[in-house]
């Protein structure tokens, strides 16, 4: 059975997760704006994961019979600078989440939550992906001159969400 405190942090983890969809959408309008479409769908489909581990946790949640409850989220931030400024930010958010799932799996272990401590797994693997593929990305907008943007922007407009199959 999940603690008050772990129930209320997973609670939390769900509003994050929602607030990470939209901050990426604003990132997604963004780019929109300054014509790069295949920046709009990278964006586009990282706000479609940030809500898949949304419902990760909700389901979670529920699952273990305890009280899921949607929190109000704050407006993410709709104007950005540039493209560096937009992935920046976007890095330092994926740095973030990380903290978010560390202090949740030292909650759960704090706990000896089990069943917890499992779930939380897939999101420690996952936030190394996240966190690589921001700082990568950021990386190549600060080296590439216009035409390499462009072909990135052609490579990035391939990209599609595929929920995994566990
Ligand atoms: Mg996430």
């Amino acid at each position: 059975m999940l603690s008050e405190k772990l129930l209320k942090e997973l609670n939390e983890q769900v509003k994050y997760e929602l607030y990470s969809a939209n901050y990426y959408l604003a990132m997604a309008a963004y780019c929109a704006a300054q014509g790069l479409n295949g920046f709009v769908n990278f964006f586009v489909v990282q706000a479609e994961e940030e809500r898949f581990h949304a419902m990760k946790f909700f389901n979670f949640i529920i699952g273990m019979g305890a009280r899921a409850r949607i929190l109000q989220l704050d407006e993410p931030k709709n104007e950005y600078n540039s493209l560096e400024e937009v992935f920046t930010l976007a890095l330092n958010h994926e740095k973030f989440v990380t903290g978010r799932i560390y202090t949740l799996m030292d909650l759960a272990q704090e706990e000896k939550e089990h069943a917890t401590i499992s779930f939380l797994k897939w999101f420690i693997d996952e936030q190394v992906e996240e966190e690589a593929s921001m700082s990568d990305l950021l990386h190549k907008v600060k080296m590439l001159g216009p035409q390499g943007l462009y072909l990135l922007d052609s490579e990035l407009a391939q990209r599609t969400f595929t929920p995994p199959a566990k």
